[in-house]
This record gives structure tokens, C-alpha cells and sequence, in this order.
């Protein structure tokens, strides 16, 4: 089998160190990748003039698997959200937010392990939406949900539960109000449902999941839903667990798969080295899952938890006082 080849692009502020501590961990764990390294964000805009070169998006569909840090998107005119591209531009239909309770962080609870998948490409995130009056007082955006997407998602759903022995789907939606765009997308989740005999389906409406996800998060399992609601619930989720240093996420599509931390690039602390490497980590164990790579995906997260299990080297979001490098070299010692 030839070796893979990872399309890796370091990111902005904070991402350059998160990631080179992930490329450090992949190769202590024996992963034996080729990284074809590329640029995007503010990085590649000071390099070429674009903050998303033709190079990259040329690396990342030909190697398929692209391991990512967070990009700065310039804030103003003209600049549209270079993940919203990605993702539109990959047809990522599925980004993949698992959130885990690891013990010896400040998270409020334990026994967390929920896996939130969103739909990336439709909903409120479809891109339409513009101005309507000439004083500029009314605006609209159109949400758009088809068949197809729904099903293609919720299907996603059912086959990775079925596939990682989880035993609920809970449909996340608000088709009481919402009649046309989460009506259809629940109508859909409920015939993909009857499919999955072996599993089963919760239905919830979204304000309610707010609820109960901080009352009681030990009852979910495996969650679904449209654009928007899944952007909340998976941060919500990921502050469960003791926040976004400990939150990865997959946006997967027919093709190709970008595997990335979903917090951003964290300019405050940029250049200081305090950033936790534990969610381009996470996110790298979720691409070794992905390849089939489950023993050195399992050794990776031994080693994660065991570091901060004994607060061996942590960061300061984690309660310890060390930094990125410090708390690389605890988890390559242990590998
Ligand atoms: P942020 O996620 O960068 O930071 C929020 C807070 O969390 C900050 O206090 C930061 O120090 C802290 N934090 C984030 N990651 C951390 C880590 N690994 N370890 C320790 N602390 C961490 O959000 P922001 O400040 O609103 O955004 C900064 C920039 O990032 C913006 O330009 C935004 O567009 C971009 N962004 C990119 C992505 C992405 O590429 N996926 C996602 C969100 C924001």
C-alpha cells in the first residue's frame, strides 16, 4: 500500500503550533504519512495575494484528507469565510463534532460522549439573504433544506451510529414553527429512521435540546441536524467538556475530508505559547478513525488522556501552567 499523503495547512495565530505538535504526535505514534504543506488565511494572503490559492485547493482535492488549523478570515468587504468556501467548494456535507469528558479538565460534568453531526452546505447557511428596503430597515435570508440534503445527513447519521455501536439518534429541529424547512427535514429524518430498526430515534425540538443538553448531557448520544442548530448545539457541547482547546471536528464529504480545530486562531494568545494542542490532536485521532487507522488513533488518545488525566505538563485551560511545547513533549513521551 502506498503511503498517504496529508494535505496540511497550518492555519493562522495559534494554528502553526497546534498543528506542528499533531504532526509530532502522528509521527511518534508511527504513523508513516507523506504532508504536502499548504497555505490559506491571512498567511497565504500576505504570501500571494489570496487567501485561498489555487495551490491549496489543487493539494487538497488531490490528496483528499487535509489536516487543518484555524484561518484568520480578514474582517470587512469582499472577504467571504474561507471554511464556508471549503466547504462549499468540497461539498462537505457532514461536519462531525464529537465532544469526550476527559478527566482532569475544568469541565462541569463527566461521562460526556456525544457526537454531533451537522449539516454543512444548506439551512440558514445557504448564502442568500440580502437587503430589501431602500432606507435599509428590512432584511431577509432564505433557508433552503432539499430532500436530497436532508436524507444524505440524517442517512450519515444512522450508518456512523450503526458503525460505532451507538444505540440513539436524536433529530434535532423546530418543524412547530419552522413548517417548510425543518418540516421537511424531519419528515425525511423519520423515514431514514424507520430504515435503523436496530437504533434508536429521538426527535427534539432545538430550544428544548438547549435544555436538557446542560441538564442532563449523559442522555444523548448521537445528534442531527440542520445548518444553524448544529453550529449552537456542537459549541454548546464542546463547553460540556471543558470548552474549544478540547473540540475537533471533521467536515466530510463524497470525496474529499478536512479535519481541523473548530475554535479560531485565537489571536490573544498568538506567539506565546499557550495554546492546547488537545483539539488538532482530537481532530488528527478523528482522521486516523477515518482512515481505518484505529490502533494508532486509540494509542494517540491514551496518550492524551493520560496527560491530562495527571495533569502531567497541561495548559492553563486546563488548569496546569505549562505550554504547547511542554505539553507536546508529555505526549510523546508517552508514546
Ligand atoms: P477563538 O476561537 O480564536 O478564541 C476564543 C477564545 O478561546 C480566546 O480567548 C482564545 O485564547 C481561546 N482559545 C481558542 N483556542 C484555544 C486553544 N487551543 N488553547 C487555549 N485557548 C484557546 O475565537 P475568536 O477570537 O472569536 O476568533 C479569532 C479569529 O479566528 C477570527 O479571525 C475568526 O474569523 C477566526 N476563526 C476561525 C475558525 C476556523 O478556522 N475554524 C473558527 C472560528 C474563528
Amino acid at each position: 500500500m502506498s503511503t498517504q499523503t496529508i494535505t496540511v495547512i497550518k492555519g493562522d495565530g495559534i494554528g502553526p503550533s497546534i498543528v506542528e505538535a499533531a504532526i509530532q504526535i502522528l509521527d511518534k505514534a508511527g504513523c508513516d504519512f507523506n504532508y504536502e504543506y499548504v497555505d490559506a488565511g491571512l498567511t497565504a494572503l500576505e504570501k500571494t495575494g489570496d487567501l485561498l490559492p489555487e495551490a491549496t485547493l489543487d493539494a487538497i482535492a488531490r490528496n483528499k484528507i487535509t489536516l487543518k488549523g484555524p484561518l484568520t478570515t480578514p474582517v470587512g468587504e469582499g472577504f467571504t469565510s474561507i471554511n464556508v468556501t471549503l466547504r462549499k467548494k468540497f461539498n462537505l456535507y457532514s461536519n462531525v463534532r464529537p465532544v469526550i469528558s476527559f478527566k482532569g479538565t475544568k469541565a462541569r460534568y463527566e461521562n460526556i460522549d456525544i457526537i454531533t453531526i451537522r449539516e454543512n452546505t444548506q439551512g440558514m447557511y445557504s448564502g442568500h439573504g440580502q437587503v430589501v428596503s431602500e432606507d435599509g430597515l428590512i432584511a431577509e435570508a432564505t433557508s433552503i433544506i432539499t430532500r436530497d440534503g436532508a436524507e444524505r445527513i440524517v442517512r450519515f447519521a444512522f450508518e456512523l451510529a450503526r458503525r460505532e455501536n451507538r444505540q440513539k439518534v436524536t433529530v434535532v429541529h423546530k418543524a412547530n414553527i419552522l413548517k417548510s424547512t425543518s418540516g421537511l427535514f424531519l419528515k425525511v429524518a423519520r423515514e431514514v429512521a424507520a430504515e435503523y430498526a436496530d437504533i434508536t430515534m429521538q426527535e427534539m425540538i432545538v430550544d428544548n435540546t438547549c435544555m436538557q443538553l446542560v441538564m442532563n448531557p449523559q442522555q444523548f448520544d448521537v445528534i442531527v441536524t440542520t445548518n444553524l442548530f448544529g453550529d449552537i448545539l456542537s459549541d454548546l457541547c464542546a463547553g460540556l467538556v471543558g470548552g474549544l482547546g478540547m473540540a475537533p471536528g471533521a467536515n466530510i464529504g463524497e470525496d474529499c475530508a478536512i479535519f481541523e480545530a473548530v475554535h479560531g486562531s485565537a489571536p490573544d494568545i498568538a506567539g506565546k505559547n499557550l495554546a492546547n494542542p488537545s483539539s488538532v490532536i482530537l481532530a488528527s485521532i478523528q482522521m486516523l478513525e477515518h482512515l481505518g487507522m484505529k490502533d494508532k488513533a486509540e494509542k494517540i488518545k491514551a496518550a492524551l488522556t493520560d496527560v491530562i488525566a495527571s495533569g502531567d505538563r497541561t495548559t492553563r485551560d486546563l488548569g496546569g501552567s505549562h505550554g504547547t511545547t511542554d505539553f507536546t513533549a508529555a505526549m510523546l513521551e508517552r508514546l
